[in-house]
């Protein structure tokens, strides 16, 4: 056998098998093959993260969940952080730096995202992986699809949906997880007493992660999701993603026959569609159903190395790539600047707010009907409302004094005392009274001063306000 009847002989298994690849229509379900490679392995590594998803929420810090939506107490328990409502401008700074590093990743590397750590894109693999492994590679799949039911396929189809069913069923009971304590969670489920809302976000879930996973797959990234839309905003020739090489590709054919010499690289095997989990041909060029995963690069390599010829026929590149023209340095291309930039302003924003959370927040409220009483001593009475929230886990036991005016007596419901207990809003009465003759003017400015009665505490809160008293 000479050599190109040799490469031919390699490809035929795989030029069988194309007769079932097609290009993604949306009109029947994908089964791409799985093919071994370094993207391959790549996006098992970054899919895998996702484990953490569901481990996170048994981990304990301070005796409690460390990652917590307590939405009863209206606070967010990120391991020593308590996140209270007045702090919440944080969440919206994470939102934008979450945005931005997508934006960013987008504009150096396409949809890196998408290929190998969005949720949807990371679960269908998971179950696509399930399903190879009961029923076979894509050409037993489609046989036992078109197959009539008999006992085998009953069993193969029931262990396949169970297993599927266990992940959707782990994935509602762990998103319920991070907004309620875990195991009173499961104890809840398992004992069926679980709140109307617990079972409300469990049968979402089970149904979003069992249908979008399970049955419309790479049909969401094609039509429902609308980054695919928009990605093509933030990209541009300087953007690498899974590029065909034309030049070298084309004319495409078979290695042998007529006319072989004179074609290009490209053997027209359509491996890379087979394997495609969005069943696009990336020669059409750019498709907004391309997730850049990679697995047709893998496949490509596999088909070159087979042949003989350099890999790389399908592989990251630019646009400018392409065209012979080299990238220029990422810190002198100003869609990557202006991410970075807001990304940076982000960090930054999260990390003093993260570092200067208030440990109380404290607010004095003067009683306003009426705004002072005179007794029956003569002195004049103001009063007020301490509102302190505690956001630390301790209980706080603080003494309050008020400067600005000498002589002025304290007065208050529960003693001397003040205990902010913790994780709480704490209210108290104080009472003010002042001799009118120490009075210059109408209104006079104070301040309260709480400090921790045990001096190693060292806490100290102070906060201004007034105390009025009849006109002069
Ligand atoms: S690009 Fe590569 S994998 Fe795709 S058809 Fe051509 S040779 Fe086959
Ligand atoms: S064309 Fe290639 S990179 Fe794009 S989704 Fe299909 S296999 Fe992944």
């Amino acid at each position: 056998m000479d050599n190109t009847n040799e490469q031919q002989a390699n490809l035929e298994d795989i030029y069988e098998e194309a007769a079932h690849w097609h290009v993604n229509t949306g009109g029947e379900t994908i089964h791409a093959k799985r093919i071994g490679g370094w993207f391959r392995s790549f996006k098992w590594y970054a899919g895998s993260l996702w484990l953490l998803y569901f481990i996170m929420p048994y981990f304990r810090w301070d005796g409690q969940q460390a990652i917590l939506f307590d939405i009863p107490s209206r606070q967010f328990h990120f391991f020593a952080a308590t996140i209270w409502p007045q702090d919440i401008w944080m969440l919206s700074l994470v939102l934008i730096l979450l945005a931005m590093t997508l934006f960013g990743v987008t504009a150096v590397a396409g949809r890196v995202w998408c290929g190998y750590f969005c949720f949807q894109t990371v679960w269908t693999d998971w179950f696509t992986w399930l399903e190879d492994k009961i029923e076979g590679n894509p050409i037993q799949r489609r046989k036992l699809d078109a197959a009539p039911w008999n006992a085998r396929k009953i069993r193969l189809k029931v262990f396949k949906h169970s297993l599927w069913m266990l992940i959707a069923i782990l994935t509602g009971v762990t998103f319920a997880a991070y907004f309620t304590d875990v195991y009173a969670l499961w104890v809840d489920y398992l004992t069926l007493d679980a709140p109307l809302v617990a079972w409300v976000v469990l049968a979402s879930f089970i149904f979003g992660t069992y249908v979008f996973a399970g049955f419309m797959r790479e049909q969401v990234c094609f039509w429902l999701c609308p980054y695919a839309r928009i990605q093509s905003v933030m990209v541009d020739k300087d953007t690498i993603m899974p590029t065909y090489d034309k030049k070298r590709g084309e004319p495409r054919g078979k290695i042998k026959g007529k006319g072989a010499s004179e074609r290009g690289d490209c053997v027209d095997c359509h491996l890379c569609v087979g394997v495609c989990p969005t069943g696009v041909d990336i020669r059409e060029g750019m498709h907004e159903g391309c997730i850049t995963c990679g697995m047709c690069i893998d496949a490509c390599d596999g088909v070159m190395e087979k042949v003989g010829r350099p890999k790389g026929l399908i592989r990251y590149a630019s646009r400018k790539d392409m065209d012979g023209e080299s990238l220029p340095p990422l810190f002198k291309r100003p869609r990557v600047l202006a991410y970075s930039t807001i990304f940076l302003l982000a960090v930054f924003g999260i990390a003093y707010g993260l570092t200067h959370i208030p440990p109380v927040e404290l607010s004095i409220v003067h009683e306003r009907q009426p705004l002072y009483l005179q007794m029956s001593d003569g002195s004049i009475q103001n009063k007020y409302t301490i509102k302190a929230v505690n956001k630390t886990p301790k209980n706080m036991h603080l003494h309050l004094r008020v400067t600005g005016l000498p002589s002025i007596k304290i007065r208050m419901n529960d003693g001397d005392e003040i205990v902010l207990h913790a994780g709480k809003l704490n209210r108290f009465h104080v009472y003010l009274r002042a001799m009118p003759s120490l009075l210059k003017k109408e209104d006079t400015k104070i301040r309260f001063v709480l400090e921790s009665v045990d001096p190693a505490d060292k806490i100290r809160l102070e906060k201004g306000t007034v105390f009025i008293g009849p006109r002069k």
